[in-house]
C-alpha cells in the first residue's frame, strides 16, 4: 500500500481569533444553529467569520439533514438511498436564526436529495426568501446540488431572491469519474452553471476545483476555460484533504506559490474573483471578495 504524504507546513494552522469572531461565536450559542464551519472544524473560521476590513462576516449553513442520497469519493457525509423526510419548518427557522446572528453574508448548501421529486429545490428556494424577508440586507450564496440537471429546478433557485449561485465542478474532467459520484457529470455541472445564467443573467456564478488529486496544469487550465465559457463568474482553487482512509489519498500537496500562480491565471481568464490557496474552500471569505469585487 502506498504511504500517505506527510502534511506540509501551510496546512497546519493556528487558532482563529478577533472580536467580530468572538461575538458571533457567542451569539450563536443562544440561537438553534449549527454551521458547516464548526461541525467540519474549518480553519478559515477565524477569517472568514471575521469578514476582513468592510465586515462582511461569512458562514456556511447545511440544509436539508446530513444524510446524501450520493457518495462522492472525496466526502465524508453519510449516505443513504432514503435519507429521513425534510424539516418543514427549516426554512422559517434558519431564517430567523441568521437575522438574529447578524451575518454579512450567508452560505446555504445541502446534501444532494436525489429521493425528492424536485431534488430540494422548493426546501432551498423558500429558505433564501425567508431570509431576505427577514433581513433584505444579507447577500445569500447558495452552493447547490446538480439537480440532475432539471430545468425547473435550476430556475427556481435562479429566480428565488439569491445574489450567488454556486455549484462546485470539483476536479478536472478526466478525474471526474473516480472522485465525484456516478450521477454527477463534468458537462452537466457546466450546463447546471449555464443555465442558472440563462435564466437569471444577473445572477452572480461561482465553482470550485480540489486540487492534488493527480490532474495536470493543462487539465487544471482547461477546467477554468470551460467554466469562464458557460459563464461563471468565480472560481475558488483549495487543496483536496483526505477526510477518512476509506477515501480517495491525496496525490499530491499543492504549494502555496502553485495556488498563487492559479489565482493569477484566474485573473488573467476574467473571474470576477478567484480564490485560490491550500486552505480554500468554496465559501472562504465569499462575502469579502464579493464585497471587494464589486467595488473594484
Ligand atoms: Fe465556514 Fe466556509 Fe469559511 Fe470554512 S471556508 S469557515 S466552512 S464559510
Ligand atoms: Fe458529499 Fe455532495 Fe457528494 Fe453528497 S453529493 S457525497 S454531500 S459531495
Amino acid at each position: 500500500e502506498q504511504e500517505r504524504l506527510r502534511l506540509p507546513p501551510w496546512l497546519k494552522t493556528t487558532i482563529p481569533t478577533g472580536s467580530k469572531f468572538s461575538e458571533l461565536k457567542q451569539q450563536l450559542r443562544t440561537l438553534k444553529l449549527s454551521t458547516v464551519c464548526e461541525e467540519a472544524r474549518c480553519p478559515n473560521i477565524g477569517e472568514c467569520w471575521s469578514g476582513g476590513k468592510h465586515g462582511t462576516s461569512t458562514a456556511t449553513i447545511m440544509l436539508m439533514g446530513d444524510t446524501c442520497t450520493r457518495g462522492c469519493m472525496f466526502c465524508s457525509v453519510k449516505t443513504s438511498r432514503a435519507p429521513p423526510p425534510l424539516d418543514p419548518d427549516e426554512p422559517r427557522n434558519t431564517a430567523l436564526a441568521i437575522h438574529q446572528w447578524g451575518l454579512g453574508y450567508i452560505v446555504l448548501t445541502s446534501v444532494d436529495r436525489d429521493d425528492l421529486s424536485d431534488g430540494g429545490s422548493s426546501h432551498f428556494a423558500e429558505t433564501v426568501k425567508e431570509i431576505k424577508r427577514q433581513n433584505s440586507e444579507i447577500l445569500v450564496e447558495c452552493l447547490v446540488p446538480d439537480f440532475r440537471g432539471n430545468r425547473e429546478s435550476i430556475e427556481r433557485i435562479a429566480n428565488c431572491g439569491l445574489d450567488v449561485f454556486a455549484h462546485n465542478i470539483e476536479t478536472v474532467e478526466r478525474l471526474t469519474p473516480f472522485v465525484r459520484d456516478p450521477r454527477a457529470g463534468y458537462r452537466q455541472t457546466l450546463k447546471v452553471l449555464e443555465t442558472a445564467k440563462e435564466f437569471n443573467p444577473d445572477l452572480v456564478t461561482k465553482s470550485s476545483i480540489m486540487l492534488g488529486l493527480g490532474e495536470t496544469d493543462e487539465q487544471v487550465e482547461q477546467t477554468m476555460k470551460d467554466l469562464r465559457s458557460a459563464g461563471v463568474d468565480c472560481v475558488t482553487l483549495g487543496q483536496y484533504m483526505q477526510p477518512t482512509k476509506r477515501h480517495l489519498k491525496v496525490f499530491e500537496y499543492v504549494t502555496p506559490a502553485k495556488f498563487k500562480q492559479w489565482e493569477d491565471r484566474g485573473n488573467e481568464l476574467g473571474f470576477l474573483y478567484t480564490a485560490s490557496g491550500p486552505l480554500v474552500r468554496s465559501s472562504y471569505r465569499a462575502g469579502e471578495f464579493f464585497i471587494t469585487s464589486l467595488l473594484k
